[in-house]
This record gives structure tokens, sequence and C-alpha cells, in this order.
């Protein structure tokens, strides 16, 4: 396929990776093929680069930081005020890349674009605010405060499923504050990624400011932890890979931020309208294929309300399009590849075998190799698959409960604590359910809750520190405590 045909700047299909402001090559040979996975047609080729050049961009960050973290917060504004304008520009090209590397609908692809730049000019902005503090002296002439400062050079590493985003939100945080980056994007979707590098250089990022390094997955990783000069690592994806990497982290004493699985419970209250609730729960379920951190994985609804529950739920289900993300009127694409599909079919097999109840869902319809229809099965019990895993795919599993003692007990039942949604108008329901579930994030009767001025982020195994909102950029900022002694007389000491 000629991927460049299809965009109408060109030159934001790269294949090389970026470093150093520079578009480099591989030099020991090996390449990755990147596969559209609607058709399975091969997009274009990645190079993996060799170990010397991941520290060549080590180096290259090391020598950007002195220029970058000297500018005026002003200044760096200014630069990711341009990037942000790019992309949006930009959006339709870079949202053509991601539904051809990712396999999105088109215009859940726009949305993310347009998502992923609201973090460049968020961060812009509040990097004008990483204000210190004064301290009112305990010691007798002295004054005391702290200054925020730059932690140093940042290692990025993200997922498929938000090829963009997901490199934005970090992206922008750390530069904003001051870092240089190294982006080591999945190589499932490496082209987003590399539009972005073209953008940065565009809108007068500096050399060594923002890299793109590429490569065997592990290899690169282990070499970033292992690397003293890099001071932070911000991870997102899986909580098996976040687990090792804070592990690889731990020698050279990083500071660490991971926003990894997710498995969110969604409960529904026996106050609610079923099919207003059911309604939500599908759409916080087949988002991006179920291919996402906050998709409703474990649906536990009032046993009052189930069964007018699952009736709407599957009437929804049904009518969502399955098929090529560039076509228009699709509602799901397809899974990121065919190990993905076996996977649904497994975790869909084993609750079956478990006693689960397939209300929908004919595998026979789906309209190419790496797609995998929605699926809602009923009898969800604690011992299948889908109860334990984050599937990670278009299966919704429902689940009858008794009172909200025993949703609570479900929905905390997970390693994981990422998101939850709650729907239910009663507010001492409400208030009693906010404060018991496990989770980072609780969004009530709302399936959007993202967005640049929250907070995101998990806790137990769903990872460790927020991304976004006023605190998002002090995952790259130090506190430098400051004592000013013998000053005189200092009023006020
Ligand atoms: P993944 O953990 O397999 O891969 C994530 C990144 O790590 C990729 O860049 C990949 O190349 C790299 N990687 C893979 N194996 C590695 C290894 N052995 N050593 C070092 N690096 C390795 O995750 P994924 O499949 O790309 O993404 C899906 C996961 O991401 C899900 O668990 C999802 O919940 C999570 N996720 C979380 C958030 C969040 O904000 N909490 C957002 C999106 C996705």
């Amino acid at each position: 396929m000629n991927l460049s045909s299809k965009l109408s700047d060109p030159r934001l299909f790269r294949q090389h990776a970026y470093v150093d402001g520079k578009w480099t090559h591989g030099e020991g040979g090996r390449e990755e093929a990147v596969f559209d996975p609607a058709t399975g047609d091969a997009l274009g080729y990645i190079p993996w680069l060799e170990p010397h050049q991941i520290r060549a961009a080590v180096d290259a960050a090391e020598a950007a930081f002195v220029h970058w973290r000297a500018l005026r917060a002003d200044e760096r504004c200014e630069r990711l005020l341009a990037w942000y304008d790019l992309l949006q520009a930009n959006r339709e090209d870079l949202a053509i890349l991601m539904t051809l590397e990712q396999g999105k609908p088109l215009p859940d692809a726009r949305g993310e674009v347009e998502y992923g730049a609201s973090f460049v000019r968020w961060f812009a902005e509040e990097g004008k605010r990483t204000f210190g503090e004064t301290i009112p002296s305990h010691i007798p002439n002295a004054a005391l405060g702290t200054l925020k400062e730059p932690v140093g050079i940042a290692a990025l590493i993200t997922p498929w499923n938000f090829p963009l985003a997901m490199i934005t939100r970090k992206a922008a945080a750390a530069m904003a504050a001051g870092c240089p980056v190294i982006v080591k994007p999945a190589g499932e979707t490496p082209f987003s990624a590399l539009a972005l590098a073209e953008l940065a250089e565009r809108a007068g990022i500096p050399p060594g400011v923002f890299n793109v390094v590429l490569g065997e997955p592990a290899e690169v990783s282990q070499l970033l932890c292992a690397e003293p000069r890099v001071k932070a690592l911000s991870f997102t994806g899986s909580t098996r890979v976040g687990r090792l990497l804070l592990e690889q982290c731990a020698n050279t004493v990083k500071r660490v931020s991971l926003e990894l699985g997710g498995d969110a419970p969604f409960i529904v209250g026996p106050d609610m309208d079923p099919r207003e609730a059911a309604f939500a729960a599908v759409s916080a379920k087949f988002q991006t294929s179920g291919q996402d951190c906050l998709a409703a994985d474990r649906i536990l609804v009032h046993e009052s309300i189930h069964d007018e529950f699952v009736e709407h739920f599957a009437e929804r289900m049904s009518a969502l399009t399955v098929g090529n993300g560039m076509e228009s009127e699709v509602d799901m694409g397809p899974l990121i590849h065919a190990q993905a599909v076996g996977k649904a079919a497994g975790i869909v097999d084993d609750a079956i075998s478990k006693g689960a109840t397939l209300v929908a869902g004919d595998q026979s319809q789906a309209p190419g190799e790496n797609f995998f229809m929605p699926v809602l099965l009923t009898g969800l019990t604690r011992d299948m698959r889908l109860w334990q895993e984050e599937s990670f795919a278009p299966i919704a599993g429902v689940m009858a409960y008794a009172d909200d003692d025993e949703a609570i007990a479900l929905a905390n039942d997970t390693e994981y604590g990422l998101a939850a949604y709650v729907y239910t108008h009663d507010i001492r329901r409400i208030w009693k359910l906010l404060r018991a579930l496990e989770f980072g994030m609780v969004s009530v009767n709302s399936v959007k809750m993202t967005g640049p001025p929250v907070p995101f982020g998990g806790v137990k195994q769903s990872g460790l520190g927020r991304e976004g909102g006023i605190t998002g950029i002090d995952e790259f900022l130090e506190t430098k405590y400051y004592c000013l002694g013998a000053l005189g007389s200092v009023s006020g000491s």
C-alpha cells in the first residue's frame, strides 16, 4: 500500500527513527513491517536501532537539556503552542495515519488527535506555573523556600491503543517542565509518533529535545531503564510490562510513573432506568473495540433490573457496525492483530465452559481475520478469565448483585484500580460507592471522564503517579529546597 498517497502532506509519513533532529536509519539492518490491522497490508517498515544508537539518543538529549532547561518558561510555552497549532492544522492526516496503523474508526482517530493536542496546549501553559514556595523560616536570619527544577532526561514508553495521545500526555508535560524526552512507541503504531516528531521539528523544538527511538521492545526499554543519565521513566502499557520496567529502574533509582491496566467495573443501581444505563455501558465497553484501559470490563447490575438491562444492552450492541475504520458509518474497527483475536476467543470459550450464557456475538459475521464481533455474556462469575484478566477485547460480561455492599466487594475484587463507573441517581448510594471503591478515578453517570484538567491514573496495580491536571507536570519536576542563611535581620524570621 502507498500510504503517503493517502495524506495531503506525505512528509508526515516517516519510516526512520528521529534522533537529535535527524531521521535515522538502523545500522544493523534490522527492520520491522507495520501492518494495517483491518486489511493485513504492510503499511511500511521501521528500523530497529542498535544499542549504540539508543545511547546516541541519550547523548543528544543530554546535550539538548542544557539549552532547553535554560529557556524561560514562556519561551518553551511558545514552542509547544506552535506544536499544538501544527497538530490541529494536520489533524486529518494524523487521523488517517492513526486509523491505518491502529484500526480505530476515523472519527475516533480525529477525536484522539484533538484529545492528544489538548494536552500540548494544557502543559504549554502549565509550564509557566511551576511555582516554588516561600517557607516561614524557623532559622534566625534565614530565608527558606523551594524551587522547581526539571528532573532531566525522560524516557517515555507508550502503547498502541492510543498511539498519539499517550505520547503527548507525557511529552508535553516533560517538555514544559524543561526535560528532553526519548519516546519509544509501540512497534504496532510507530507512524503517529514519527509524525509528531516531524511536526515538533517544524514547530522549532530544538534537536535532541523530542527523540523517537525504535527497536526490539525489551532491548530498548532495558537500555533506557539501565541508563543512569535517564532520570525519569513514564510508561503506559500492561501491568505485566510495567512491573518489569519498575524493577529495571531500581538500580538507577529513577523517577517512575506508570499508567497500567484497567479492568473497570460498571455498577448499575436499582433506581436506574435500565435502558439509559445499558446504552451508557455499551459506549463505555466498545470504544476502541474494547482495547481501552477505561473499558467497562465487569458490568455489575442490580438483580431487580438485570434482565431488562441485558435486553437493552443486546439491542444497542447489535446495532454497532463493525468494519474497516477508513469506511464511513463504522463504529468498531478490528483488533490490533490476530493474537488479540485468539485471546478474545479463548476468554469467551472459557466463560461459556464455566457456565456463562452467550446472549449475542456471532463470530461468523466478522468482516476479516483481525475482527472480533462484540459479545455479550451473562452469568459472569469470579472464576472466569473474563473476570480475572483485562480482556482488552469487545467482550461484555454481566453479573447480577443483590445490594450495595456486594457490588462494592465485587468491584474491588481485582488487582487493578484504574477507573470505575457508577450509574445511580441516589445521592447516598453515590457517596457510599465513591468512598468505598478502590480506584483512582470514579465516574458517576458519565462515560466521558478524561481530559487535560483532570488527574488521570490508578491505584493498586494500575500504576503510580498521575498524568494531566495540575499535578501531571510534577512527575517531571524536582523540588529543590533552599536555605539562605546569615542574611542579617530578615523581616518575619
Ligand atoms: P504492553 O505493555 O504490551 O506494551 C506497552 C509498551 O511497552 C510498548 O511500547 C511495547 O513495545 C513495550 N513493551 C512490550 N513488551 C515489553 C517488554 N518485555 N519489555 C519492555 N517493553 C516492552 O501494552 P500494550 O499491549 O501496548 O497496551 C495495552 C495495555 O496498556 C493495557 O493493559 C492497557 O490497559 C494499558 N493502557 C493503560 C493506559 C492508562 O492510562 N492507564 C492507557 C492505555 C493503555
